[in-house]
Order: C-alpha cells, then structure tokens, then sequence
C-alpha cells in the first residue's frame, strides 16, 4: 500500500505513560496491546480507533498486538463475525502478532477460579439472577451478603466443579468473588465470575458448560499473553479495581501451574502483570454505532446490508471506497483523550478527499448527458487522446481517451440563460473541451417542450494542442466522453444515513429511525471513458469534476459497470447546512 501517510504520532496520554514505562524499565522495556473484539457483530469506524491506537502504539514502540476475540458469551457470537473481523483489521492496514481467543484460556480460568476458592476468595452462590440483583443494593444503598457467602472452601471447589461437569441448570448457581458487599463500586459487590450455560460455543463446541465472566476472562487473557498496556475505553473505568483485584491474588506471572495447560498445548505465551489504561470513545455525528442499532438496519431493511455504504461498519466504508489510509489518519488526528466527544463526519472526509486526491487516477464520466456535436469533423472522426491519469504524478502514466464528433457533455455546462458568473457554455459563447481545443455553440436543439436536446457547435483547429493558438484563453473548461466510445455505467449516489447530527438525541420525539434520510441513496446512469468501465473491482477514480468513485466491491463487472460515489470534490453538504 503506498498510501501512508507519513506522520509524526500525535501524542497523547497514553502515549506518554508508554514512554514513561519505557524509561522505568517497566515490563522489561515490553510492549504489547491487543484487540479484543467480541465476536458479536461487524466492526465500526468507532471500533477502528481502538485498533489504530493499539496497533499504532506497539509499532511505534517495537512492540507487539494480538487479536484477541473475547468470546465468552456463546449465544451471541458467530463465526461470521469472527471471519469479517479478521478481515476488517488485514484491511486497515494491520498485522497481529498471534491471534488468540479468550476461550484458548479457558481451562487456564478455570484453574484461576479454583484457586481464589482455595484462597477464599470465591463461592459458589445458589442466589437466582433476580436475588442477586436484589441483594445488590444500589449506588446509595450498600448490598447485603448472600447466604451462601460463608460456604466452605470444600464445599465451594465440589459444587464448582459439578458445575463443571454439568450437574446443575442454567442459572441456577454462580460463582462469585467474595470482595465487599459494601463497597462503595458495585462491580467490587461479589461480581460473578462463572456462569452455566449450557450452550455450544463456536470455537470450544461442547467442551464446557460453564463460562467466565467478561471481566474474569478479560484480566487473565491480558495477563497470560504477556499484555502490558490493556487499553479499554472509558465505561470500564470503575471495573479496573476488579480487573486488579483479580490479577494481584491469582499471580499469574509466578504460579507456573496456572498456565500449565497453555505450556501443554505448546502455546508458549510470555506473561505479564497489565495495566489497564481507559480512553474516551470515537464518536461521529450523523452516525450511530451501537451493535444494537447497527443490526436494526440492517434487520429492518433500512440499508442494503452490512457494507451497504452508508453504514458506519468498516465493511460499509471499504465499499464506498473510503481508503484505509484515510481512516487511520482521521483517528491520529482525532486525539486520545478521556473526554467524550463527537467529530464531524466532514472531518472524516476531509480525510478520505486527501488521500484520494493523491492516490485516485482520474477519468472522464458524465452524469446528466447532453449530446454535443462538433459539426466540423467528419461523421466518423475517431482519434484518442493520451491524458495523464493523475495531474500531479507523472509517473502515474497515461491513458487514451477515445474522441470523436459525437459527444456528451455535462447538462450543467451548458445554459441558455446563464447566471452571474457563469464561465461555461452559452449559446454563441466559447469554452474548452478538456484536452481537445476550444469549441463554440452554433446551435441549439430543442424538443417541444423547449427542453434543450442538443448542441452543435464547431472546434477551432487552431487551438488544439501543438498549434499555434493552444494557449488560446477562454474563461470555462469542461469535460465531456465520446457518445459511440463511452459505455454507460450504472452509478449510486450516496448521502449521509440520518438527517440529524445526532440520530440518537430522542429529545424531539421518535428514535433514530425516524432520522433516516430515505433519499440517502440514489441511482442514475453515467456515462464513463473505456478506461474507467474496464477497472477491478474497488478501484477508485476521480471523475473529474465530479468526485471519487469507486467500482462496486460485488457488482462492477466491464460489461456493466457499478461505481458508487465515495465523495463529493468539495463539501457541499457542510455549505449546504449552512
Ligand atoms: P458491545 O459492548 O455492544 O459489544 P463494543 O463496542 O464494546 O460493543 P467490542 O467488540 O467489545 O464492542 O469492542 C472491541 C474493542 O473496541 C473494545 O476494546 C472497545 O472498547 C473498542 N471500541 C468499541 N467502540 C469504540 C469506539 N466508538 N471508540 C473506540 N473504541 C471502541
Ligand atoms: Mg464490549
């Protein structure tokens, strides 16, 4: 890929607590992050700023990231999922160091758990979901002790592991820390560790019956893969005593015997004691990211699927053409912070424009054609035009761009009564054909509605490159295809999603359903050079003065090209608001 951009990182907390451990020695001069999706549903540009900051700071540093998916909750997950994920991170632009599963540590966690109920430090607890609620007390109100917390530990290891092998139903006992029912953190309240469920699991099948707890899990995998910097985002805050609590009675770092079934199964892992660090989510307007939501559109048949292109997934924004590129420098420069706050989507294409003015050849299409002919060259002149696919990068080379008598131009181009400032066709008036020479408007025909049909009009032989009066100057220079060369393509215009900057905001009424914009994608047809028709699939052009667009991922074939607009040259919409 030569589209990185070269960038000095943007410093940031996170950053900066790196470098200090770094100075310190800490970790053995280590760093490693990781990834941990749950494989629940496919990953959004809000999940690719978690991914640019854990990647990007261990390359920074020498170090090292792990995929990880946290799958420990089998009714939710689907290999689907963890197949896209893979794929959305390759595509980004990343390598993982391993890639691992929460459930690769499965009887690692089980050995955890029987020990904190050897140290007394977990019970079994019999209290059904609603009792443990109940007993939980609130934020003002302490809990109260469950009557199982005083079980024995001999007692605790043989229900746990009956429940192990299956002996109890669903629900019907957990095990729990044994912390302080008092505390003033209700995730310190005697939070569950295990639970049964008696489920298959897509990566352990029917092996277990029992499953860790996310904040269980989550500690151990970071410490038995050696993480050093387990960076979450701000909700987890307040389980970060948990997440040490945990990890300072287990040692998983000394006690040998704990990662002993890794060993025998040869994944040799180096192990760490972690530090959990919380940033603030990415957050983009005219955009919702919850899982919940996302599956709603696509469910309810809001969108046309998960990489439809206006959805906010990574899948969505890789098939309308938003390069990798642009993604990983819109969260560079978006900043690392613990507050909460939302960027402009326009940022993000401000981004994806910048990139794409570099990396996009250029090619010639027409949206809303009028037919344009030059009435001195014969019927049949045919001759092709060398243009130069990118202005800026000669290196890029050249395509032939057919040309003959017989043109489309833009309808826009041309007008009969021509506002202030119009620099392009007029009838009577001159205007350059890009790369041809300057043309005037002779005639104009009209159907009987007095709509405008056509033009004829006659190319100055002088002005045409090489002769004498190529530099000739004239106010407008306009585009145009070849009407016989071009083939038509089938193009879809796409707007933002929702018409609100924050479809979430149910203040006024109604939910973000409400705030989709239904006109969001449009079809039409267009008209493109050869040379844009016969592109692979996810190749993006600049159709000059028109935008970027990108041949469809699915659908762009040559005999039937699909492109879809990625974005406009400019932001009208921002101009548009105003
Ligand atoms: P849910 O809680 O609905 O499952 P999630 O967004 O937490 O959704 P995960 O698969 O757990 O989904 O997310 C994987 C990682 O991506 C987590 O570390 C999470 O903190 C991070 N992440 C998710 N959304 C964002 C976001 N908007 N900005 C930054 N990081 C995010
Ligand atoms: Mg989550």
């Amino acid at each position: 890929m030569s589209s990185d951009t070269p960038t000095t990182p943007t410093h940031h907390f996170i950053r900066q607590i790196v470098l200090d451990d770094l100075a310190a020695g800490r970790h053995g001069g280590r760093v490693a992050t990781r990834f941990p999706p749950e494989p629940n549903g496919y990953l959004h540009l809000g999940h690719a700023k978690s991914i640019c900051l854990n990647f990007g700071l261990a390359a920074e540093f020498g170090g090292t990231t792990n995929l990880r998916f946290d799958d420990t909750n089998p009714t939710r997950e689907d290999i689907e999922y963890v197949e896209a994920i893979k794929a959305d991170v390759a595509w980004l632009g990343f390598r993982w160091a391993r890639l691992l599963h929460a459930s690769d540590y499965f009887e690692v966690i089980y050995r955890c758990a029987e020990k904190l109920i050897r140290q007394g430090h977990a019970y079994v607890c019999d209290l059904s979901a609603d009792a443990v609620r109940e007993y939980r007390g609130t934020l003002t109100e302490p809990g109260r002790d469950s009557p199982y917390r005083g079980r024995g530990v001999d007692e605790n290891l043989d229900l746990f592991r009956r429940m192990r092998a299956g002996e109890f139903a669903d629900g019907s006992r957990t095990l729990r820390a044994r912390i302080d029912m008092a505390s003033g953190n209700i995730n310190l309240r005697d939070p569950a560790l295990y639970r049964i469920r008696k489920v298959p699991h897509q990566n352990t099948g029917d092996a277990w019956c029992i499953y860790p707890m996310y904040d269980f899990a989550h500690a151990i995998s970071d410490a038995v893969e050696g993480i050093t910097h387990s960076i979450c985002t701000l909700e987890f805050e307040d389980h970060r005593p948990l997440y040490d609590w945990i990890l300072d009675r287990l040692d998983l770092v000394g006690d040998d015997s704990l990662t002993e079934p890794l060993r025998a199964a040869g994944l040799d892992l180096p192990r760490s004691r972690p530090q959990q660090i919380e940033f603030a989510r990415g957050n983009l307007d005219y955009t919702v990211m919850s899982k919940r939501k996302l599956i709603a559109l696509v469910e309810e048949g809001h969108v046309d699927g998960w990489d439809d292109p206006r959805m906010p997934t990574l899948v969505g924004a890789r098939r309308r053409g938003f390069p990798p590129a642009a993604i990983r420098t819109f969260w560079e420069r978006a900043g690392v912070t613990k507050q909460n706050s939302v960027i402009g989507f326009d940022v993000l294409e401000g981004c994806v424009r910048e990139v794409l003015d570099r990396e996009a050849e250029r090619r010639f299409a027409v949206l809303d054609p009028l037919p344009l002919v030059i009435e001195n060259l014969a019927d049949d002149h045919a001759e092709s035009i060398p243009f130069p696919n990118h202005p800026k990068d000669p290196s890029r080379g050249t395509r032939e761009v057919p040309f003959s008598s017989r043109l489309l131009i833009e309808r826009d181009d041309f007008a009969e009564v021509p506002p202030k400032g119009f620099h392009r066709l007029v009838a009577g008036g001159e205007v350059r054909l890009r790369g041809v020479g300057i043309v005037r408007c002779t005639g104009v025909a009209r159907d009987a509605a007095g709509r405008v049909t056509g033009l004829s009009a006659t190319l100055d032989p002088d002005t045409r490159p090489g002769q004498p009066g190529a530099e000739r100057k004239v106010k407008g220079t306009i585009h145009w295809v070849s009407a016989r060369d071009a083939l038509t393509a089938e193009v879809r215009l796409y707007e933002r999603l929702f018409t609100a900057p924050d479809p979430d905001d149910d203040a006024g009424g109604g939910d973000f359903r409400d705030r989709i914009d239904r006109d969001s994608k449009r079809i039409a047809v267009a008209h493109v050079e050869p040379a844009a028709a016969s592109a692979d699939p996810e190749t993006v052009f600049q159709f000059e003065r028109l935008g970027y667009f990108v041949a469809d991922r699915h659908d762009h074939r040559l005999e039937r090209p699909v492109f879809n607009r990625t974005v406009t040259l400019r932001d009208s919409f921002a101009k548009a608001a105003k």
